[in-house]
């Protein structure tokens, strides 16, 4: 067993570890300006179309679609620890790279699903960064982890499809420069196969009918690097047919698909996160000094020190062993292990936030450092994608029937 990165994975994590350093770290506390100065808290600050274009130009962009056609043509295994890198400063670099959720599920989405137009009008755009896109499934009025219960209705009329339903959590679509949505509803609500009777269209914003009616907030965050989290209402809103994504009946599997990279993606920058917290807990336990001694000095410190390090070490073993898998036996022979890895490592990482937090006492919990906000975005991630339990359950069915 090799444990090394190959060499196009070492080449691309020092160019990278280089665009953090130059680039990233430097433009937070400019985004925060420049985003305080903005006439609306939803635009895009300046300095993120700079790195932008700087991530383009050093070749740091699309790093996460694995086919050569449309993006890098990276494995899962080189771009966990590029994604991991990224998942440092979460709020600017994944967009940076062009390698933000929900766009890059949805790029995914186009990129399998989608058809030749569908691809020029929306792909196209997404891929070269000049638009954003939203996911739009989880509703306020059902239980949303269990998708058969959705009800947000697509009716066909003539050469068009109708669509009725409230949704809400629908991230980035706060953003004006997210010009389409892919809303999943269903086209046979009373069909016998209740995996069926789900599809998925391409709304554009534009199309009257749709509302973004109010941003939601994550603990009192309104999330404005990731375009929040709307409320979006669609009240009878008429799109052509040419926009079902995939074939009527096909969204449940479509959701399924397109989830399998998404919740590694995630994982991968968690880790990143929780790096992150390390090192600024051991920064301040070192300068900071408390009863004659610096915190680092605490047995209690570095104990959660310590147990940080042997936690992330772990979870960065098991999600390369995921990504390789999904790269030799396919994301449906990786399922056991992508379950395991969105449930282990949202938790964990929040627990190494609240360590580092502790450490630096009111500090942790202010605005000054980025620990508050990392910890809230690492606690949705216990939801988003599907909640802890819902996974819990479906990895002990499958552990049970060996036995059954
Ligand atoms: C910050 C954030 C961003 C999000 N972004 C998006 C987005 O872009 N697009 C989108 O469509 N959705 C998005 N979501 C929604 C997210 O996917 C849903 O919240 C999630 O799927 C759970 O659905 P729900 O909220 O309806 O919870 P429910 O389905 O009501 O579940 C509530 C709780 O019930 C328990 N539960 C459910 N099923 C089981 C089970 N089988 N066994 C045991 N316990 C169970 C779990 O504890 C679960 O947390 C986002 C959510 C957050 C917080």
């Amino acid at each position: 067993m090799d444990f090394a990165f190959d060499a196009r994975t070492e080449e691309l994590r020092g160019r990278l570890l280089a665009f953090m350093d130059e680039h990233v770290y430097p433009a937070e506390r400019t985004a925060h300006e420049q985003r305080a100065a903005l006439a609306s808290p939803w635009d895009t600050p300046a300095v993120v179309e700079e790195l932008k274009a700087e991530a383009r130009r050093q070749g740091l962009w699309n790093l996460f679609l694995p086919d050569t056609e449309h993006g890098a043509g990276l494995t899962n295994l080189q771009y966990a620890p590029l994604a991991e890198i990224s998942g440092r400063s979460p709020q600017l670099a994944p967009t940076a790279l062009n390698c933000a959720a929900p766009d890059t599920g949805n790029m995914e989405v186009l990129a399998q699903f989608g058809t030749e137009e569908q691809r020029k009008r929306w792909l196209r755009p997404l891929l070269a960064g000049e638009i954003r896109s939203a996911f739009a499934m989880t509703e306020p009025d059902v239980a949303s982890s269990d998708a058969t219960n959705i009800t947000t209705h697509i009716r066909r009329e003539g050469d068009s499809y109708v669509i009725t339903g409230r949704k809400w959590y629908i991230s980035g679509a706060m953003n004006p420069d997210c010009r389409v949505f892919i809303v999943m509803g269903k086209t046979d609500p009373d069909g016998p196969d209740v995996r069926r009777q789900q599809s998925m269209v391409l709304v554009p914003r534009d199309t009257p009918g749709v509302e973004v009616r109010r941003a939601m907030t994550v603990y009192g965050y309104e999330d404005h690097y990731h375009g929040g989290h709307a409320e979006v209402v669609l009240d009878e809103a008429r799109v052509p047919v040419e926009n079902l994504v995939g074939e009527e009946g096909g969204g449940f599997a479509i959701a399924q698909a397109r989830l399998g990279p998404g919740r590694i993606h995630h994982c991968m920058r968690l880790i990143g996160m929780a790096e992150r917290a390390i090192d600024l807990m051991c920064e301040r336990a070192v300068h900071r000094t408390a009863f004659g001694k610096p915190l680092a000095a605490q047995g209690v410190v570095q104990q959660w020190i310590a147990d940080a390090r042997v936690t992330v070490e772990q979870l960065r073993l098991l999600v390369l062993k995921t990504a390789w898998l999904m790269d030799t036996v396919g994301n449906k022979g990786a399922h056991t292990e992508i379950q395991a890895i969105k449930i282990a490592t949202p938790r964990a990482v929040v627990d190494i936030l609240d360590r580092a937090v502790q450490v630096h006492g009111a500090g942790g919990v202010s605005q000054d450092f980025p620990l508050a906000e990392l910890w809230a975005a690492a606690r949705t991630l216990r939801l988003a994608d599907g909640p802890d339990e819902v996974h819990q359950r479906s990895l002990a069915r499958r552990e049970l029937k060996r036995f059954a």
